[in-house]
C-alpha cells in the first residue's frame, strides 16, 4: 500500500465504494470536499447511481471481478471506502487482498466475522457483553443463537430456556457453527464513533436505533423474530449516560490498537442493549462506517457539533479526514 501511495497524484484523489449500504452519504460527503466520486454497481443497478450528480462515475461490474477493476482504479489514484454491502459482497478474505488502498483498518474486518473473535476483542477492551454459553444444558435465562454466517440478523433464533432450545437446537443441521448468547433485554441502541489521525481521539459521532421487520413491525407475537433490519430511527441519549459510551468507544479503540495493528481508523460502531438499569451490554462491532448513520446524511448528527461546531455526516468526516490527512503527508496512516 505505501508503494502504491508513493506514486499517487494527492491532488486528483478518486474515493471509490460499492453502490449499496450508505454509498450515497459518502459520496455525497466527498463531493463536497472536492474530491472525485465513483460508485461501482452491481449490474442493473448503475442507472439508480446515475440520477446523482455528485457521482462522477459509475462503473457497473459483476462484483466478483472486481479485482480486475483495481488496476485501473489505482491508475486514477483511487482510495477504496469499505461498508457493511462491500465486506457482504466480497467477503473478508477477498478485502484483505483486495490491491487497492482502503479508508480504514481492513485487517478488522476478518474478527468482525468471526462470532468468537468478535467477542473476544469486546472482551480484551473490558466492555460489559453478553453472557456466553457452552454447554446448552447450563442455559438458566433467555438465549440468542447465533449461527455463523447470519447476515443482518437472518439466521439468529431465539429460546426461553433450557428446554426450549434443545427443541430448537435439534432443528440446527449437524457441523453448523453457533455461538449460545444471554438475549439481554432492554434498548437495542448503536453508537457511531470516529477514530481519528488528523485529531488523535475518538469522536461520539451519533447513534441510532435499528427497525426490525418482525421485532418492531406489527407482529402481534404470530411470528418468531429474524431482526431483519428495514430501517434505522435516529436517536439522542440521557446525556448521563455519554461518559459511559465515549468511554467503551476509547477502551475498544485501545484494543484494536494492541490487537489488531494499526488499531482504530475511521468510523466504527458498537452495538448495545441499554438495560432498565441503564447499564450498556456490546453484543457487537463494526469496524468501519455503519448503515445507521444514514439517518444524519446531509443533516449531520447532533453531536458532530461539538467537535466541529456545524453540523456533519460521517460522508463529510470521512472526507475531512481523508483531505486534512493528505495534507499533513500522512494519508498513509488512514489507509491500510
Ligand atoms: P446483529 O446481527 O448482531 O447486529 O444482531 C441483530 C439483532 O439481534 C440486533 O439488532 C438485536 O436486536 C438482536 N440481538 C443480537 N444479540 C443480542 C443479545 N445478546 N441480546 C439481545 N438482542 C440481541
Amino acid at each position: 500500500m505505501e508503494t502504491v501511495l508513493k506514486n499517487y497524484d494527492l491532488g486528483k484523489l478518486n474515493i471509490v465504494t460499492i453502490a449499496s449500504h450508505s454509498s450515497l452519504q459518502i459520496l455525497r460527503g466527498i463531493k463536497r470536499y472536492g474530491l472525485g466520486t465513483v460508485a461501482v454497481a452491481k449490474p442493473g443497478l448503475g442507472w439508480f447511481y446515475r440520477r446523482f450528480s455528485f457521482i462522477d462515475r459509475v462503473i457497473e461490474v459483476d462484483l466478483s471481478n472486481l479485482e480486475q477493476l483495481a488496476n485501473d482504479l489505482v491508475k486514477d489514484n483511487s482510495i477504496l471506502i469499505p461498508h457493511g454491502s462491500y465486506v457482504e459482497y466480497v467477503g473478508w478474505r477477498r478485502a484483505l487482498s483486495m490491491p487497492i488502498p482502503t479508508f480504514g483498518n481492513r485487517y478488522l474486518i476478518e474478527w468482525e466475522a468471526d462470532q468468537r473473535k468478535k467477542m473476544r476483542l469486546l472482551e480484551y477492551a473490558g466492555i460489559p457483553i453478553p453472557k456466553s454459553f457452552n454447554e446448552p444444558a447450563l442455559v438458566d435465562r433467555p438465549v440468542i443463537v447465533k449461527l455463523s454466517g447470519a447476515k443482518g440478523g437472518r439466521g439468529y433464533f431465539i429460546a426461553k430456556d433450557a428446554a426450549d432450545l434443545a427443541s430448537k437446537l435439534s432443528g440446527v443441521n449437524v457441523g453448523d457453527d453457533y455461538i449460545i448468547q444471554e438475549y439481554v433485554i432492554g434498548v437495542p441502541a448503536y453508537y457511531h464513533y470516529f477514530g481519528s489521525k488528523v485529531y488523535d481521539r475518538v469522536e461520539l459521532f451519533g447513534m441510532d436505533l435499528r427497525y426490525e421487520s418482525n421485532v418492531d413491525g406489527r407482529t402481534f407475537n404470530l411470528t418468531e423474530p429474524t431482526f431483519v433490519v428495514v430501517g434505522n430511527i435516529p436517536v439522542v441519549l440521557r446525556e448521563s449516560l455519554l461518559p459511559i459510551v465515549q468511554k467503551y468507544g476509547e477502551d475498544f479503540s485501545r484494543a484494536v490498537s494492541e490487537l489488531v495493528p494499526p488499531g482504530m481508523i475511521g468510523p466504527y460502531s458498537l452495538e448495545s442493549i441499554i438495560k432498565d438499569d441503564l447499564s450498556i451490554v456490546v453484543f457487537e462491532f463494526s469496524g468501519r462506517i455503519v448503515a445507521g448513520t444514514n439517518v444524519y446524511m446531509g443533516v449531520g448528527s447532533p453531536y458532530s457539533v461539538l467537535y466541529f461546531n456545524e453540523p456533519m455526516d460521517m460522508g463529510e468526516r470521512i472526507a475531512h479526514e481523508i483531505v486534512n490527512a493528505a495534507k499533513m503527508g500522512k494519508l498513509n496512516e488512514v489507509l491500510t
